[in-house]
């Protein structure tokens, strides 16, 4: 039992989640038990969630595309989920080591009980019940992210790339942990992805509402379901650095005390797929008919525009763009539906930059500057896409990275340009600093 644990206050319970790359070596593994192991002997009670270690996944997904053209969802399922379940068994014995009881579960042993759509598994339920008790008997409790079980099928379920973070916010729900840290292999959440723009800012606070727009647009580092769960749940995320200490960026729920700048971000994504069907029949329902297929087969669209047709002879265009990874499903799910167009064309080369900022809901003018700057850099727009606090344009995937840094530039969003704030005045459950 820890110093905190002797007087009556009950210990607060953190979680904590550990990405690919911060898992990756055995230094890594071991740097992460020790951090695990500091935030116990601080008084907490923990419960860490980690990502499968470096490339794993990625290299199991391989392994299977060896084997078969078309691997069987719930194998893949099988298969993608042992990656997780090696990184918690290691840190299990490194924490074991450093003098601490620990206990690595399963998703399916932690209570993650998930709907039946192999890869891509919504959370339905926690049933925390394993994980409290292991708690309550003084162990650091380590739980295989990105994974879970259905209760209909009884099968081992993934829940997309990136969905160890929604484990992670998910268990804090549960759990109703203080905050759900996400440590990563950044130091938070940049007003652009670091790699691609150098100067880009590390945010202090991210509203949900603004978070969500930029995960939805392609900024991988938190999964877009966790920032929905967070949201629903109002758990507050704090993403942070896990090879430097510091704070670092805040998600949380939109307050008054909150700079409202006109852009936040630029956000990119260059896995994206366009579908074209020329020549859609001009007649009620037809719409309706093709979106009900793609979201029968578990397909998640974005950009869609449908053009009037030339005559009324003509038929429609219809387009609209969905991940890469899920292209050749949303084909196939066209195609059973019947003969609906004249054609249909896919475009695999296309990528998608976003502005973001809660600013922009009250100020017009934005969208011609984004046009404008994307012109001056001779980028041709092919599709666009609004909402009160996002502007997305589709355009050329090997343009994605020079349209980042002319809109980052443009906006003045560099370090820079921006006086860098602390988070005061924001109300938060969350600790940050240590
Ligand atoms: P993990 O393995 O820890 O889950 P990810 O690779 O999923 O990490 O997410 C972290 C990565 O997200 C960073 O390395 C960075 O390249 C990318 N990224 C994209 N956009 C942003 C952004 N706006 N801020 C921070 N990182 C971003
Ligand atoms: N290992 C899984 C992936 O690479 C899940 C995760 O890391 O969050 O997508
Ligand atoms: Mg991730």
């Amino acid at each position: 039992m820890s110093a905190a644990e002797t007087t009556s206050q009950p210990a607060e319970i953190v979680v904590m989640k550990f990405g690919g790359t911060s898992v990756a070596g055995p230094e890594d593994l071991k740097r992460a038990a020790a951090r695990i192991v500091a935030e116990r002997e601080r008084g907490s009670k923990v419960v860490a969630v980690l990502s499968a270690r470096g490339k794993t996944t990625d290299d199991l997904v391989r392994q299977a595309s060896e084997i078969s053209d078309r691997p069987e969802p719930r194998e893949m399922d099988m298969l993608l989920s042992t990656g997780e379940r090696i990184s918690c068994a290691l840190c299990a014995m490194a924490i074991t080591d450093l003098g601490h009881s620990a206990i690595s579960l399963t998703g399916s042993q932690a209570g993650i009980v998930t709907d039946s759509s192999h890869t891509k598994a919504r959370i339905i339920d926690v049933r925390a019940d394993r994980i409290q008790a292991a708690l309550d008997g003084d162990n650091i409790v380590l739980v295989a992210g990105f994974q879970g079980v259905s209760t209909d099928s009884k099968d081992v379920t993934t829940l997309g790339r990136g969905g160890s973070d929604t484990t992670a916010v998910a268990l804090a729900a549960a759990l109703q942990a203080s905050v759900c840290e996400i440590y990563t292999d950044v130091a938070g959440v940049f007003s652009a992805d670091p790699r691609i723009v150098p100067d880009a800012r590390k945010l202090s606070v991210v509203s949900f509402e603004e978070m969500l727009e930029m995960s939805a647009s392609g900024a991988k580092v938190l999964q877009l379901r966790s920032v929905e769960y967070a949201r629903n749940y109002d758990i507050p995320i704090h993403c942070r650095s896990s090879f430097e200490s510091g704070p670092g960026t805040l998600v949380v729920s939109e307050n008054e005390t909150m700079e409202r700048p006109l852009v936040t971000a630029v956000a990119h994504s260059d896995q994206e797929a366009r579908v074209t069907l020329a020549g859609v029949k001009n007649e009620p329902g037809m719409a309706g008919r093709i979106f009900t297929a793609l979201a029968d087969a578990n397909v998640n669209v974005d950009v869609i525009i449908q053009n009037e047709p030339v005559s009324t002879t003509h038929g429609a265009d219809l387009s609209f763009t969905v991940a890469r990874d899920d292209l050749r499903q949303a084909v196939e799910a066209i195609e059973a539906t019947g003969q609906n167009s004249d054609e249909i064309l896919t475009d695999e080369r296309i990528g998608k930059v976003s502005i973001i900022g809660a600013g922009m809901r009250s100020h017009p003018g934005v969208a011609a500057q984004v046009f404008r700057v994307l012109g001056e850099q001779g980028i041709n727009i092919e599709m666009i896409s609004t909402s009160p606090i996002k502007i997305s344009c589709v355009i050329s995937s090997d343009r994605v990275d020079d349209a980042v840094r002319a809109l980052h530039e443009s906006f003045g969003l560099g370090s820079e340009s921006v006086h860098e704030e602390e988070p005061t005045g924001v109300h938060h459950r969350a600790r940050v600093g240590q």
